[in-house]
């Protein structure tokens, strides 16, 4: 089968787009595509469904299903295409994925003039000028670890991957000159073995870089190495959301934390300014490319919520902000 006959969309698009049945509890408001490819992704990351030695379904990305349907049944829903925000084409590894890349991309936006974003591993500077030129506005490239030892035991070379620390900061620095600032992004695990000093440093260190953090709290999924491992502790993500959110407005540098002995994070400053900063809510709603929901990724419907997908209720703003303990 020809990767370019078929592509899959997460379940929530494929209702919202009328090729599945379902009730949607939050519908996403990002269109989500994924390449479709016979067989598993060449890369292992360890937490990863389509992971090279992972057991798990192939129609898996995360907890969600990702059917998948002609292509050009898909590019026919022109019109409930263009209720979304965004569009995201999220690319397994394997050889010409990046051609692929830009075919599908060049057919979204021939049906779909909003923003299209390109969630790849590193590659070519010269590819990702074809992506931008097929009408992708925004390239992710995921570290998904917080720090270079990390990326080599769940994702690099431990995992007997090409994929290295180096490869992905170089890339992501390619993809700032072909994109341009605030048009990259890339994705944080939390819950992988980092500490929370390690996680905050990262993120304000990204943001430095005018890099946009999506951040995803870790998922088992069933049939990946890391099947067994628990999530991160809500407390810990909450504090690690208000960091993210306060630095991608430039509300805080890496002079503001303050760290415990046992590596939890607290800020300096007023906590009247603190608590002001967090009481939208938006710090605790999926974050990474505006207009991102990725409903029900990290978490089931009935929770404990760690991305909101919608904005928050005035109790739950409340329950989020106790739960940073950071105030
Ligand atoms: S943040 Fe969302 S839209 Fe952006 S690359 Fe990641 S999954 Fe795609």
């Amino acid at each position: 089968m020809n990767s370019l006959e078929r592509v899959r969309l997460s379940l929530g698009t494929a209702i919202k787009i009328g090729l599945s049945e379902g009730r949607l509890d939050v519908p996403p408001t990002t269109a989500f595509f994924m390449t479709f490819h016979e067989g598993k992704c060449t890369a292992n990351c360890a937490f990863c469904p389509q992971a090279r030695e992972s057991t798990s379904k192939s129609d898996r990305l995360s907890r969600i299903a990702w059917p998948d349907f002609p292509l050009s049944e898909v590019m026919n829903q022109k019109q409930r295409l263009r209720t979304f925000q965004r569009a995201c084409l999220q690319c397994l590894n394997y050889p010409n994925v990046d051609d692929d890349a830009v075919e599908i991309v060049r057919q979204i936006r021939q049906v779909y003039d909003g923003a299209i974003s390109v969630c790849i591993h590193p590659v070519a500077k010269a590819s990702m000028e074809n992506m931008r030129e097929a009408g992708a506005t925004d390239i992710g490239i995921a570290l998904d670890a917080c720090t270079a030892g990390l990326f080599d035991k769940v994702k690099g070379r431990k995992r007997k991957t090409r994929y290295s620390w180096e490869s992905h900061m170089k890339s992501l620095n390619a993809a700032l000159d072909v994109f341009g600032r605030g048009h990259v992004t890339t994705h944080l695990i939390i819950g992988l073995g980092e500490t929370e000093a390690e996680a905050a440093k990262m993120v304000l260190q990204l943001y430095s870089m005018d890099i946009r953090v999506g951040l995803f709290a870790f998922t088992s999924v069933e049939g990946t190495s890391l099947e067994n491992e628990p999530p991160p502790s809500l407390s810990s993500y909450r504090r690690l959301q208000a960091i993210r959110y306060l630095a991608s407005n430039r509300l805080i540098s890496e002079d503001d934390l303050r760290f415990n002995p046992d590596g939890r994070v607290h800020l300096s400053g007023s906590i009247s300014g603190i608590r002001e900063s967090l009481s939208s809510g938006e710090p605790f709603m999926t974050s990474g490319c505006p207009g991102c929901n990725r409903p029900y990724y990290n978490e089931r419907p009935r929770g404990p919520m760690y991305n909101y997908p919608r904005p928050l209720t005035k109790e739950e703003i409340q329950e989020a902000i106790e739960e940073t303990k950071l105030l």
